[in-house]
């Protein structure tokens, strides 16, 4: 059995009979059984999985129509709530917490009859890039388990990448979702702020954050989004999909107007990213798109803003795990309001620590003014200079990530130097822009994404820009 097909190429083969259900999905739980001991991607595995798959391919036999999905094999990253199932956000916080409930992607992908083949490793409550802060230990780069895979959504790229399913699901709060598809050359999709809903994923910063898919080509997200995208009676925050992002992928970008934006590709720029960039203007180019400078002033505050509003989100998204409403069950003989709240809270580890700490502080009274509030301007003002760089080009482009691929424990003590990795992912999340990652090259084994990002609700040009782009290259294969 071919693992290696893409999401659509397995529900194509199903719809006409040349590939089983129960085969594939099997198959992909051998792989998970046989890899993910060196990648760690999964945080729990199901293993019912196959009778599912089993009960596709009877019902296809007996002539019914079945969803468009057909059985197709997904992890789910560990913060998106499925019934029945833990959802343990990566924290010991929540080791035993079962969702009564599924989010309302899953319930989306499931009237489709797609199959959950597991949980995927996270950074804790989504917070960091490499899966590190994981409380269950980190998982391992598909392409050199020396390095990491990017994270938070490190577990969900790792899945894709070592054919662990066909396609995943993440969360995107300021680059989640691209990071990893960049570090594991897989394609990662960040949507328009409300296009996908939010209900059922457990929040860190819901003011700016997405659910978004991670697969291993442009039409496999195109495909994934037309399943998943459009209002949803249960997040208010939702909009109505424009849809028809499969349909019209194919559209080109003949005559496009695409922004490199200076901020993100100038200082502190690895030399093998800046180079692949420079490729990747050339390739727009050569499709008959026009490419051209831009200069995004806030982009040089985007990630001080970011991290002081989403520690603020997080602060009091994160008071709900106080072992009332949710924790671990310890008897409250001996303590008092302060001892029991710091007991309860004992079982967060180092990063969410600090960030509640940060988020106690930068928005209390007395210091409003000089951060929280500071950070409010800058966001408004990029996505103010979003708006002007959108009336002149389609769309903007920079690498997904300024580095390569780095080694697992190189960066882990210093927190500061972790954050600027973001530089170029967080203005998508902070201006509520689309933006998608799409594998573009492979440097000395390390993966390198190139980003996209086009204006709100531009999601189906965007994702026509990333497929052309996309057609431009020929990788290697993941050496696993
Ligand atoms: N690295 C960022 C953070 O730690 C982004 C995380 C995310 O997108 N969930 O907040």
């Amino acid at each position: 059995m071919n693992l290696k097909i893409s999401a659509l190429e397995y529900a194509e083969g199903v719809q006409n009979g040349s590939i089983s259900a129960e085969d594939f999905v099997a198959c992909t739980l051998e792989q998970i059984e046989k890899v993910d001991e060196k990648i760690h991607a999964f945080l729990s595995v199901y293993e019912g999985a196959v009778d599912k798959a089993r009960d596709i391919d009877k019902r296809i036999k007996s002539g019914e129509t079945v969803g468009a999905c057909c059985g197709m094999p997904i992890s789910v990253k560990d913060n998106i709530c499925i019934t029945g199932e833990k959802t343990t956000c990566g924290s010991r916080m929540l080791e035993d917490y079962v969702s009564p409930y599924d989010a309302t992607v899953i319930s989306r992908l499931r009237d489709e009859d797609a199959v959950f083949v597991g949980k995927t490793n996270m950074d804790e409550f989504a917070m960091g890039l490499t899966t590190e802060f994981s409380a269950f230990g980190p998982s391992y780069n598909p392409w050199d388990t020396s390095l990491t895979p990017g994270g938070s959504s490190g577990g969900s790229a790792a899945s894709v990448s070592a054919f662990e399913c066909s396609a995943s699901l993440g969360s995107d709060t300021g680059g989640s979702v691209r990071n990893p598809a960049s570090f594991c050359s897989v394609v990662g999709y960040k949507p328009t702020y409300g296009l996908i809903s939010r209900y059922g994923l457990v929040s860190y910063a819901n003011s700016i954050e997405q659910i978004g898919p991670l697969s291993r080509t442009v039409k496999d997200t195109a495909f994934l989004l037309d399943v998943i995208a459009g209002s949803d009676p249960l997040d208010n925050t939702t909009v109505d999909s424009t849809g028809g992002y499969l349909s019209g992928i194919e559209s080109g970008i003949e005559g496009k107007k695409i922004g490199l934006v200076s901020e993100m590709t100038g200082e502190g720029i690895d030399s093998a990213v800046a180079s692949a960039t420079s490729s990747a203007v050339s390739k727009l180019e050569g499709l008959g798109a026009t490419c051209e400078e831009v200069s995004l002033d806030m982009v040089k505050y985007s990630v001080a803003s970011y991290y002081t509003i989403t520690a603020t989100e997080a602060g009091s998204n994160l008071a709900r795990y106080d072992n009332l409403r949710y924790g671990y069950d310890f008897g409250v003989e001996g303590y008092e309001f302060n001892s029991y709240i710091e007991r309860a809270r004992s079982k967060f580890g180092a990063e969410v620590t600090r960030r509640m700490i940060l988020g106690g502080f930068v928005p209390s009274a007395g210091h409003a003014g000089r951060y929280f509030l500071k950070a409010l301007k800058v966001k408004s003002k990029l996505s103010r200079e979003m708006g002007h760089a959108f009336e002149k080009f389609d769309l903007l482009l920079s690498p997904t990530v300024p580095v390569l691929p780095f080694g697992i424990g190189d960066k882990i003590d210093d927190p500061v130097s972790l954050f600027l990795v973001d530089i170029n992912t967080v203005t998508a999340n902070l201006t509520g822009r689309p933006a998608v990652s799409v594998p573009f090259a492979v440097s000395g084994g390390r993966p390198i994404g190139m980003q996209l990002m086009a204006d709100s609700m531009r999601d189906a040009e965007l994702l026509q820009a990333a497929f052309a782009l996309e057609q431009t290259v020929r990788l290697p294969e993941v050496p696993i």
